[in-house]
């Protein structure tokens, strides 16, 4: 039975992996559990799956979980903050951490994973995109798997299974075009909050939700392909597939190209990442390719959509700079959802940002210097940011 700490618990890929842990009691067990805030929720969670140790990060909350579970026995070591959220990470004989939590917040409590020796199960790409040039020599140093589990890594994992080593030419990640793919690009600087998070083909967190209709998702999403499969970017293609039944490609050097299919749901790839070598059997509904229907694709446009090249111009630049674009653009999304900018301030703020640091970048960043450029980014963000609405309001009342 593999032991497992979920990161990010109460959210939409800690529910889900929670789901897979349950209708597979003797595959997995949980031993450890981390959330942001949400106490009722962790509570349930802890009452269901009676993990070792669990964290809140907002620290103000512990007292409310404690009560929460106070008739449980035996009782879990109960942490709060950042640094109980690490602990968690890191603790006891856990063998894989899967990483749920959204953002550049989870790049501290998964050093700290892999430095314990767990594998990780990676969704929470912002931690790779951010710290990749420090978490890569780590995991080599402790000899830890990175097992990929967004959908579009995971099908390109699952193709590569058997590959001879030098056999990938180019990679093909498929898009699903987020909530305004049909929209002319006119009527992009008019949408609401509520419109941009209504994702056509995956429920998934709103942060994600948004980045997926900015389509900043798929920038981050190569980055990410970089540094797990370690392909140039001139290797890796983004191409619009509205029906997310196929999750990715590769090419191989003869010109083969190899697919995984699926319907769209992240517990396939999050099952992948836990069960890895091995297939597990599910009585999910398998996939009907006549019911799929057709399967269709097209050119992504980087006029309406300018937050992918952000995103490879970032990461070509390399250094702290994938940091700096993952900050600015968390920020951005963060006051695009406070309604305090509007959509298209979001690649406007990221790409101003990116441009005042391009002077400053440094190579080879280490950890303090990746965690200065996303402090700093951020802060940038919110001064554009302001910028950018007092900019707005002006021509408004002109
Ligand atoms: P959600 O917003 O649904 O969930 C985020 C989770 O992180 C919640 O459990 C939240 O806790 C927790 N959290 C936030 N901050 C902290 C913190 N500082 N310490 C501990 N826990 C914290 O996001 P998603 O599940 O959608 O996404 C999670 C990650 O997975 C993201 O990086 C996303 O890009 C990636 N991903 C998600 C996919 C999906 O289908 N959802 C698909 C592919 C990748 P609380 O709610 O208690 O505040």
């Amino acid at each position: 039975m593999k032991a497992i700490t979920l990161l990010g618990s109460t959210g939409s890929i800690g529910t889900q992996t929670l789901d897979i842990v349950a209708q597979n009691p003797e595959k997995f067990r949980i031993v450890g559990l981390a959330a942001g805030r949400n106490v009722p929720m962790l509570a349930a969670q802890i009452r269901q799956f009676r993990p070792e140790i669990a964290a809140i990060c907002q620290e103000d909350k512990l007292s409310e979980l404690k009560e929460a579970i106070a008739d449980l026995d035996p009782q879990p070591i109960l942490l709060a903050g950042e640094t109980g959220v690490i602990e968690v990470a890191r603790y006891g004989n856990a063998e894989t951490v899967v990483t749920g939590i959204v953002g550049c917040a989870g790049l501290l409590p998964t050093i700290a994973a892999i430095e314990a020796g767990k594998d990780i199960a990676l969704a929470n790409k912002e931690t790779l995109i951010a710290g990749g040039p420090v978490v890569l020599p780590l995991v080599e140093k402790h000899g830890v798997k990175l097992l990929p589990a967004d959908s579009e890594h995971s099908a390109i994992f699952q193709c590569l299974q058997g590959v001879p080593k030098g056999g990938l030419r180019r990679i093909l990640l498929t898009a699903s075009g987020g909530a305004f793919r049909d929209l002319p690009v006119e009527k992009l600087g008019s949408v609401t909050v509520a419109d941009a998070l209504k994702h056509p083909n995956w429920s998934m967190g709103r942060k994600i939700t948004i980045d997926s209709a900015t389509l900043m998702n798929k920038g981050l999403e190569v980055i990410e392909a970089h540094f797990l499969f370690g392909m140039d970017y001139d290797g890796i293609e983004i191409v619009i597939h509205p029906q997310s039944i196929i999750h990715s490609l590769i090419e191989l050097q003869d010109t083969s190209v190899l697919a995984q299919l699926g319907w769209p749901d992240m517990r396939l790839p999050l099952l992948y990442a836990l069960s890895w070598p091995e297939r597990i059997y599910t009585d999910w509904e398998p996939l009907d390719l006549v019911k799929a229907g057709n399967l269709t694709f097209k050119e992504p446009d980087h006029d309406k959509y300018p937050c992918m090249q952000l995103a490879y111009a970032a990461g070509r630049a390399g250094g702290s700079m994938p940091a700096v674009l993952n900050a600015a653009n968390e920020q951005a999304v963060a006051l695009f959802l406070e309604e305090k900018i509007q959509f298209l301030d979001i690649p406007r703020c990221i790409e101003s940002v990116c441009d005042r640091f391009s002077s400053h970048n440094r190579s080879t960043p280490n950890l303090d210097d990746i965690i200065a450029a996303d402090k700093w980014a951020r802060q940038e963000a919110l001064e554009v940011s302001q910028q950018l609405h007092k900019g707005s309001s002006a021509a408004v009342v002109r």
